[in-house]
């Protein structure tokens, strides 16, 4: 098997997979089900979506996993099911892609607010992502991902409690939904400040909102670090037209901000919401695959 870290030696650009949720309901989850209930109810279409980005030339692959903390699973159908539900997500993954394909373990926000402005403590949020660190390791992935985090605190205490789980490699990225902060008013360079010490494998941004914001969020992480720059935008702002969700930047477009994202230093890239697999082929010819 090879790492993660070797994947990246040599300068070697690594391509990610695109958007779970919105290529989901494209597949037919209905809207307000979360991406997650399909690892046990339709893993079928779990391993279909994974396959698809196998084909469009991905090498690493996010497990279905997002919102699958125990702490965000609480109040819906999965309560108390998170240890297997990682397990298992991180299991489908790693069958779609045999032993070369690099899966990535991810973990988003709790959706709770850290005290003292909402429930979430130090210590239920170290618990939470050491839980859901521990059930992806156990089910196989080769790196941890921790994406779309907007506030330092919850971010810094999921770290701290995987660090007292696991030795994986850790990325962490945040979302920088305003634009080119976060609803925290975080920037990039106060993300490098606060987790390049720590360790990590690599630091960046998804989601987010623009691409126009994304080429300068890339733009300002490239300034502020020299550990491997991780970028997975979405494809444009969304429009909801009827009842229906669009991302309006087509394959070329966004492989076209990708492309540039490369040529400046960012190292691991990929696409968020709205990102199918039609896009990571348009990337990955892009990046000359
Ligand atoms: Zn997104």
């Amino acid at each position: 098997m090879t790492s993660f870290f070797d994947r990246l030696a040599d300068g070697h650009v690594l391509l990610t997979d695109g958007a779970t949720g919105t290529n989901f309901q494209d597949m037919g989850l209905p809207p307000g089900v979360g991406p997650e209930e399909w690892v046990f109810d339709a893993p079928d279409r779990v391993r279909e979506l994974h396959h698809r980005f196998a084909e469009a030339g991905s090498e690493l692959f996010l497990t279905c996993s997002f919102g699958a903390s125990s702490v965000r699973l609480a109040d819906g159908p999965l309560a108390g099911r998170a240890k297997e539900l990682n397990v298992r997500a991180a299991e489908l993954a790693r069958e779609v892609v045999g032993a070369d394909g690099i899966v990535g373990g991810t973990m988003g926000p709790t959706g709770q607010l850290v005290e003292p402005y909402g429930p979430l403590t130090r210590e239920l949020c170290q618990a939470t992502y050491a839980e859901q660190a521990q059930a992806l390791g156990e089910g196989g992935v080769d790196v941890l991902v921790l994406e779309t985090f907007f506030a330092l605190e919850e971010a810094l205490w999921a770290v701290e409690g995987i660090g007292t789980m696991t030795d994986l490699p850790l990325i962490i990225s945040f979302s920088f939904d305003q634009g080119t902060r976060t609803m925290m008013g975080i920037s990039p360079a106060d993300v490098v400040a606060a987790f390049e010490p720590l360790g990590v494998a690599a630091i960046g941004a998804n989601c987010g909102r623009s691409l126009e914001d994304s080429d300068i969020v890339v733009g300002e992480f490239l300034q502020a670090t020299s550990l491997p720059v991780w970028v997975k935008p979405n494809a444009g702002v969304p429009q909801v037209v009827g009842d229906t969700v669009l991302y309006p930047a087509d394959p070329a477009t966004l492989a076209g901000h990708i492309a540039d994202y490369a040529r400046q230093g960012a190292r691991i890239v990929g696409g968020c919401c709205g990102t199918t697999p039609e896009h990571i082929a348009a990337i990955a010819r892009r990046l000359s695959r």
